[in-house]
């Protein structure tokens, strides 16, 4: 049987989601932003809690740490460069680590900028992708305690995943980063197409996410600052990359 996954909202914004291996009955949580969240998403699933799979330190992405571990004894899996920071830690990971739930396996990628030492879980046979605050629908984190040229390239690390993979972030912000995309890429056909997906399901109150890496490939301007017509658009045709990159980050933060 196939893995399944369980989105759902806490917070203000954030998104929980839970990763479940049929076979074994093992479950993860990607990240713990509110025990209760969590706990709810549990019961409605009718899954036990093993395993907490977390991206990176900030509070809204670990604040549920504590009551989970207490009550369902999960195993804390936490990057390696920043477990001090995280409470009841059992196994630190980084680069090329493989991380199992049940008979599920996933591969740790390092993917720092918005904290120093943030990491992605990439999940190769089910093709599901977990960035928390790295890559968003259409943007991308907040460039908080690395560079922007770290940031860049943890970036471009996961645009070499499979473009079938489903990219599960940690926040639901694609409304307001597409309405920012459209400043950078306002011919862009793959982003109006995005744009109309999205304000359909915003409608109808549904998550934007997952989003498919193939189409944040082509709508995502945080993922395209590579690209001739987009270095262009921000005034610096020729220009590395990452300085493109720097640039948009830069005008997302203003905007
Ligand atoms: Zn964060
Ligand atoms: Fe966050």
């Amino acid at each position: 049987m196939p893995a399944q996954t369980h989105l759902f909202l806490c917070l203000q914004d954030n998104y929980g989601v839970l990763l479940h291996d049929p076979q074994s009955g093992a479950t993860a949580a990607i990240d713990a932003p509110e025990a209760g969240a969590v706990e709810a998403a549990l019961r409605a699933a009718r899954w036990g809690l093993t395993d907490i799979l977390v991206t990176h330190h900030h509070a809204d992405h670990t604040g549920g740490i504590a009551a989970l571990k207490e009550r369902h004894h999960a195993r804390v899996v936490a990057p390696a460069r920043e477990a001090a920071r995280i409470p009841l830690v059992d196994v630190t990971v980084a680069e090329n680590d493989k991380v199992r739930v049940g008979s599920l396996e996933g591969s740790v990628y390092d993917t720092p900028g918005h904290t120093a030492g943030h990491i992605s879980y990439f999940f190769p046979a089910e093709k599901l992708a977990f960035v928390g605050d790295t890559l968003f629908s259409i943007g991308c984190g907040r460039v908080i305690e690395g560079t922007a040229e770290m940031m860049w390239n943890s970036l471009i690390k996961l645009r070499a995943l499979p473009d079938d993979t489903a990219i599960y972030c940690g926040h639901e912000y694609t409304a307001a980063n597409i309405r920012f995309a459209k400043t950078i890429e306002p011919q862009n056909p793959a982003l109006a197409q995005r744009a109309r997906e999205v304000e359909r399901l915003r409608s109808e109150n549904k998550p934007t996410i997952p989003s498919r890496l193939g189409e944040e490939k082509a709508a995502n301007p945080f993922l395209r600052a590579d690209v001739p017509e987009v270095a262009k658009s921000v005034g610096l045709a020729g220009k590395p990359a990452w300085q493109v990159f720097a640039e948009i980050r830069e005008r997302k933060n203003r905007s």
